[in-house]
């Protein structure tokens, strides 16, 4: 208990945001060990003693997950060499009842909306299967939906192994379920999203007029770069190539230009692409030998068509520079549940640097308008 100690003794004082979430030292006695190592870590970065305030902006969360007891079985990326962590992560994923509830409380979030854990039904190489798998999935999340309407709303699985079967989930779970859009975990089987096969489903969605959350998956391969060195085939970085170059051949295959009313929600505070608009463009525009106009640029793309969150990315200045980047209409709030911390991510939003217009359009004014709420 070092790190707390420390953290009572009154370490990081000078980091006290204006928007401090209360937590005291009970809480994190009580609290299972993962989510307390998590939150340790989290208020030795952040929250002094003095942080008792509870800052209360109306929070919702958008890359929170779950996974149904079949897929648990088999579609559950474990992205921990320890066992009791996993564990903790495992119990969190199944329940609708307790936990998760408990955990939005204590960290102010008002509304979850859930999605399947990665890789889903994206890993199945079936595809029978895969759209029986997503339609249990869609039913099951229904359901909790319909028990908890004001905390809790839905993305749909899609089976991606069949873009016509995609398409028809899609629209059922949209219109009969009464859900805010889709989470794809990724490629299917080698395939990307920006290929012709899925031009039926981006058909639906944009008839729909519904978000995906482009979210990462299973790599389809093993590539040479990360050899040798299995931590970087993961979410340290791995998922984070793997996503944004998923995101940039949907921006250079023209797939906007076919559909120009979709939107693409990236996580991970826009999974690198917000830092790189500008090298983009100009190389972009060096590999064509010409100078583009303005709206047919990359960044301009990217600003048209993309959306991010703030999932698993509690760190003040890469959200200042996604705002300054994408606009301060185009981040919004998430936690990554379970496998990020919710309070540290609820105090890091609370404390942001940022105006208080801002910090209400990033916590939840720019989830309803894009979601529908
Ligand atoms: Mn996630």
């Amino acid at each position: 208990m070092e790190l707390l100690d420390n953290q009572t003794h009154g370490g990081g004082d000078d980091m006290i945001g204006p928007h401090p979430v209360d937590f005291s030292r009970r809480d994190l006695m009580t609290m299972g060990p993962a989510i307390a190592a998590a939150q340790v870590l989290g208020m030795s970065q952040g929250l002094g003693e003095e942080a008792k305030a509870t800052a209360r902006t109306r929070k919702i969360a958008l890359e929170e997950h779950f996974t149904t007891p079949e897929l648990g079985k088999k579609f559950v990326a474990k992205p921990t060499k320890s066992e009791k962590l996993f564990a903790d992560i495992d119990r969190r994923l199944i329940d609708f009842e307790q936990l998760r509830l408990e955990t939005m409380d204590k960290a102010g979030i008002d509304l979850a909306v859930l999605s399947v854990t990665t890789p889903g039904v994206q890993g199945e190489k079936d595809t029978k299967t895969a759209i029986r798998l997503t339609r249990d999935a869609n039913d099951l999340l229904a359901r909790e939906v319909q028990k908890r309407p004001r905390r809790y709303a839905g993305f749909a699985h899609l089976p991606t192994q069949d873009a016509s079967a995609a398409a028809a989930e899609l629209e059922r779970a949209v219109q009969q379920l009464g859900f805010k859009g889709a989470l794809i975990n990724g490629q299917t089987n080698g395939h990307y999203l920006d290929e012709d096969m899925y031009l039926p489903l981006w058909e639906r969605v944009q008839d729909l007029d519904v978000p995906v959350y482009l979210h990462p998956g299973e790599l389809p391969d093993h590539p040479a770069m990360f050899a040798g060195h299995p931590e970087l085939d993961g979410p340290i970085w791995g998922w984070t190539a793997d996503t944004g170059a998923h995101a940039l051949r949907l921006v250079f295959a023209g797939t906007f230009k076919r559909f120009p009313k979709l939107k693409i929600i990236l996580g991970h505070m826009g999974e690198t692409l917000p830092y790189l608009l500008w090298r983009f463009d100009s190389r972009w525009q060096l590999e064509l030998g010409e100078d583009l106009p303005r709206d047919a640029l990359p960044s301009a793309i990217i600003k048209r068509h993309f959306v991010i969150t703030t999932s698993g990315v509690c760190d003040p200045n890469p959200l200042a520079g996604a705002i300054a980047a994408l606009g301060e209409d185009s981040v919004m709030f998430s936690v990554d549940y379970p496998y990020e911390d919710t309070q540290t991510a609820a105090a890091f939003i609370e404390s942001a640097p940022i105006s208080e217009a801002v910090r209400a359009k990033v916590c939840h004014g720019t989830a309803e308008r894009i979601l529908r709420l």
